[in-house]
């Protein structure tokens, strides 16, 4: 993979080349950029000027491949749906993966609908309805148990169903991964439980009659630091073999986790991933000499899709104010939350932006891109250089295809709903 921060760094950036733009993915052609073979004026035709997110199939399946091709075998490796649950890119992940992960009812009705066998879907997430329960408990899927009232709520199922539902627990870890872009384990935490009362809830599974599988370690997300995935593996191993020797059943299934990044900002690197592999090579070594028969399944979301998926909205007015050109478009935060940077960023930063069907120019020009929203937060992107964009002209955001649509505020000042095109 080329790393478009190399050239920013060592030269001025090219004349009307997007800055950090991962470009590699999709080529332009007649200086319009193109998605699954079609110039994005063509989908932006058939969208009728709405905006739209289109996500590419062939990068989803070469990113796999790539990825598959580095991972240790043993590694199941699963798609974490809540990134970008469109059914049809759900039903296209799990032809590529070994498994789905879900988080509600409706995902695991996603998930379930592709056919894959349950066993191979596992269901996490704080405070799971009795309806999210009841689904879990009668299509067999394994259930990721976040608290004591979780276990209690499926052993009561389990008796009504007659049936024994294959259960795992999530560990809260006793280790913080040091650089994730959003930590998900250690100290005190909504998700799992405490790993140093896993024992005992383990003890308690077997008492209800559960099938108790395994566990489930999570420690983070948006991960573009080697060093701090190789300390969580090796913590998270330390901890599975530690609990697992307590464990009362014959422990069969461990889910690692995932958390590899993709890099959004200017000064961000793709991960380098060898050394991780490396490492993680090491240590499913190690655990398999005292687990011989234990499935190790790693989840992925955004690494697996977001490169693979851009947002696009045109542009409905232009404007100077005070000297600064402000681009005004059809698109905005409550189409884009991630890319206005207000889901969970600390400060502000531009997502990587080209303009469509002018994807470089001999002019260009420094403009803050807007939304048509009532409030300031509605930024898609801030003095960036870009070429010369009048009204009508496509703005292109990339990787757009995790965080993107479901997790955006749709309804906030009643505006159209995007659209999304699987290509
Ligand atoms: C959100 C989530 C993921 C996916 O995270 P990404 O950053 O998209 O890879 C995986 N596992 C669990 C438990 C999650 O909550």
């Amino acid at each position: 993979m080329t790393d478009p921060q190399e050239t920013e760094s060592t030269s001025p950036p090219e004349r009307g080349r997007p800055q950090h733009a991962p470009q590699q993915h999709f080529p332009v052609i007649d200086n319009c950029l193109h998605i699954g073979g079609r110039p994005i004026t063509a989908l932006a035709a058939e969208a009728n000027n709405r905006p739209f997110y289109a996500y590419d199939r062939n990068v989803m399946k070469t990113r796999v491949a790539q990825l598959r091709q580095q991972l240790p075998e043993a590694i199941h490796l699963h798609y974490a749906i809540k990134a970008n649950p469109m059914p049809a890119v759900v039903q296209h992940m799990a032809g590529l993966t070994d498994g789905l992960d879900v988080a509600s009812a409706a995902e695991l009705a996603t998930a379930l609908a592709t056919g894959i066998a349950p066993r191979d879907i596992s269901f996490a997430g704080p405070g799971k309805s009795l309806e999210d329960l009841r689904a879990a408990v009668s299509a067999g899927v394994i259930i990721i148990l976040e608290s004591m009232t979780e276990m209690q709520r499926v052993a009561e199922l389990a008796a009504e169903f007659a049936t024994t539902p294959p259960v795992a627990i999530r560990v809260n870890p006793d280790f913080e991964l040091k650089a994730s872009g959003m930590k998900m384990g250690g100290g005190p935490k909504p998700f799992g439980i405490d790993a140093e009362l896993v024992p005992k809830a383990m003890a308690r599974s077997a008492d209800l009659g559960l099938d108790l599988v395994g566990l489930h370690i999570f420690s983070g997300s948006q991960n573009l630091r080697p060093e701090a995935l190789i300390e969580a593996h090796d913590k998270t191993f330390e901890l599975a073999l530690r609990l697992a020797a307590q464990a009362p059943r014959n422990f069969r299934w461990l889910n690692i986790g995932g958390g590899f990044g993709v890099p959004y900002f200017p000064g961000e690197v793709p991960l380098d991933l060898a050394p991780v592999v490396e490492n993680l090579q090491r240590r499913i070594d190690e655990a398999l000499r005292e687990l011989p028969d234990v499935e190790l399944v790693m989840e992925l979301g955004r690494y697996l899709v977001a490169e693979a998926g851009i947002y696009v909205c045109t542009i409905t007015d232009k404007k100077v104010s005070r000297g600064q050109t402000f681009l005004i478009t059809n698109g905005g935060l409550h189409h884009h939350l991630a890319a206005s940077g207000n889901f969970g960023q600390v400060i502000r930063k531009n997502y990587p932006v080209c303009i469509g069907n002018r994807v470089a120019s001999e002019r260009e020009e420094t403009v803050n891109i807007v939304g048509p929203l009532c409030t300031p937060l509605d930024l898609l992107g801030e003095r960036m250089p870009l070429p010369a964009a009048d009204i009508g002209d496509l703005v292109v955001l990339f990787q757009s295809g995790a965080y993107g649509y479901t997790a955006s505020p749709h309804l906030f000042l009643s505006h159209p709903q995007p659209l999304e095109f699987f290509v």
